[in-house]
């Protein structure tokens, strides 16, 4: 285990001289030259000669006194289902390869306009469909505390290149838990936000009503940071909030004689008991510090996998239908349009993918609606209108997994196993509401992390919170090897 400066701290020393960017690129590509052919994080990286140019320009400004945005000198690694003009764009898939979209998402053009740097595009499950990043059309990604494991997924790209030095920062996506699945596994941090609060425009959809980009990082401080610069109203996504920027950057570390945490039974218990224990080890030591538990229960829980399941595949069939073999590059060669449909698509998507999109359809038809569907989105309403009573006058904790990473492999042979990872996760997209995950504690090398859901908008209160907790754990801005 080796310690990195956080980047938030990168980038006050960059802006005040004491640090130099163009040595600390650098660095990061020494980092991605050592890990990279055996972690797999990166689909596609920016041509290096480019990034010197712009670290140049960088340090130009910086020497002559000119204004330099807040990410200036930093390395964003982005995932590959948020699009962007300047590097191909595959969310994972065989059926987008090779494309590059004419335009970049929102979060991608508000990073550039902070100066960050591009680094490259990272791998992910298919259209971010899985819990483990093993199922990309470009080999599965390997998590740097243990090449023999899983770095989680889908955004398993964003979080190994975090865990291994080969980024400062990274966006990731995440519909059930895919942003913060991997922060738990690398111990790194995720933060999904409130729905609504980060713009979807250019994001390549899975669940439009459960997703958000997510800012992912290797401390607390540092995903605020990004999550200020990515957030806040988008008139090019209709489904965005009216708010302005989020400000999580400035809030201090809680006052634990402030703080109220809800302790719901269904989210403390099911996991292995290393992580039971490291949790509730924590939650001791937040009460011992003055924070108040309170027990709470949350009995719709157990139907809160299923729900997000058949929500997900449902917005999946109907989003994937786009993918018809003619505007993008997966060819079928077929005769007829019916026939292109079929070859293009028989060729593009994996198993899973096709699989997924089966089930949507399956769940929406005629006949089968009302008792997939329609019952999902009544166990959705019923978990938002729970956690909202909970949230306002408390954090709610939760597990982040119920299992250590597993070992490349094990949880493919039986897709119930794979999707019960996402058993605390998912929760906080049926809400709505924002969730962050944060290392609490390692097993044998392996990280193991915490889960903190908040109100809506409340970003800054988990932040506060997470900052409070990373100074009892000590463990920000860890890499490994
Ligand atoms: N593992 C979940 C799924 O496969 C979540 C994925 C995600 O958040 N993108 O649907």
């Amino acid at each position: 285990m080796r310690r990195l400066k956080q980047a938030w701290e990168l980038a006050r020393d960059f802006r005040e001289g004491v640090e130099d960017p163009v040595e600390h690129l650098y660095n990061v590509f020494e980092a991605i030259n050592r890990w990279e052919a055996r972690v797999n994080a990166y689909i596609s990286l920016e041509s290096p000669d480019l990034l010197v140019e712009e670290v140049e320009r960088i340090s130009r400004s910086i020497r002559v006194g000119e204004k330099i945005g807040k990410l200036a000198g930093l390395l964003v690694s982005v995932k590959d289902n948020i699009c962007t003009s300047f590097l191909p764009t595959t969310a994972g898939s065989r059926m987008l390869d090779p494309y590059t979209p004419p335009y970049n998402a929102t979060v991608v053009e508000r990073l550039l306009e902070e100066d960050a740097m591009v680094v490259g595009k990272t791998n992910l499950d298919e259209f971010a469909m899985g819990s483990t990043t093993e199922l990309s059309a470009f080999g599965p990604t390997r998590n740097p505390w243990d090449l023999e494991r899983v770095p989680g997924g889908s955004s398993g790209g964003s979080a190994a290149s975090l865990a291994y030095g080969g980024s400062d920062l990274s966006l990731g996506s995440d519909t059930g838990g895919s942003a913060r699945l991997p922060a738990a596994y690398t111990a790194t941090v995720g933060l999904k936000p409130t729905y609504g609060l980060v713009s979807r425009y250019g994001l390549i959809p899975y669940g439009n009503s459960l997703e958000q980009i997510s800012p992912m990082a290797r401390s607390v401080r540092d995903v605020a940071l990004l999550l200020d610069v990515i957030g806040g109203w988008d008139p090019l996504d209709a489904t965005s909030l009216r708010v302005d920027r989020p400000r999580t950057f400035t809030v201090s570390k809680a006052d634990p004689r402030k703080v109220t945490i809800c302790v719901v039974k269904e989210l403390s218990e099911g996991a292995e008991e290393v992580i039971e224990k490291a949790y509730w080890r924590i939650l001791k030591k937040l009460e011992s510090e003055g924070v108040e538990l309170r027990d709470e229960k949350l009995p719709v829980a157990s139907k809160a996998l299923p729900a997000y399941y058949t929500i997900a595949f449902a917005e999946a069939a109907s989003n994937l239908a786009r993918y018809d073999g003619i505007f993008y590059p997966t060819k079928g060669g077929g005769s007829s349009w019916e026939e292109e449909v079929e070859l293009a698509r028989m060729k593009g998507f994996g198993r899973e993918v096709k699989k997924r999109i089966l089930m949507g359809v399956y769940a929406l038809s005629e006949g089968y609606r009302d008792e997939y569907y329609i019952a999902a989105t009544k166990v959705r309403r019923v978990v938002r209108d729970e956690v909202l009573r909970m949230t306002r006058s408390c954090i709610i904790a939760s597990q982040a997994s119920p299992i250590l990473p597993p070992r490349l492999g094990e949880r493919l042979d039986d897709p119930l196993k794979l999707y019960a990872m996402d058993v605390y996760t998912v929760i906080a997209n049926l809400a709505g509401v924002p969730a962050l995950v944060q290392t609490i504690e390692f097993h044998n090398g392996l990280p193991i992390g915490v889960q903190w859901i908040g109100k809506p908008l409340g970003e800054g209160e988990l932040v506060s919170l997470g900052l409070l907790v990373e100074e009892l754990t000590g463990l920000a801005g860890v890499v490994a090897g």
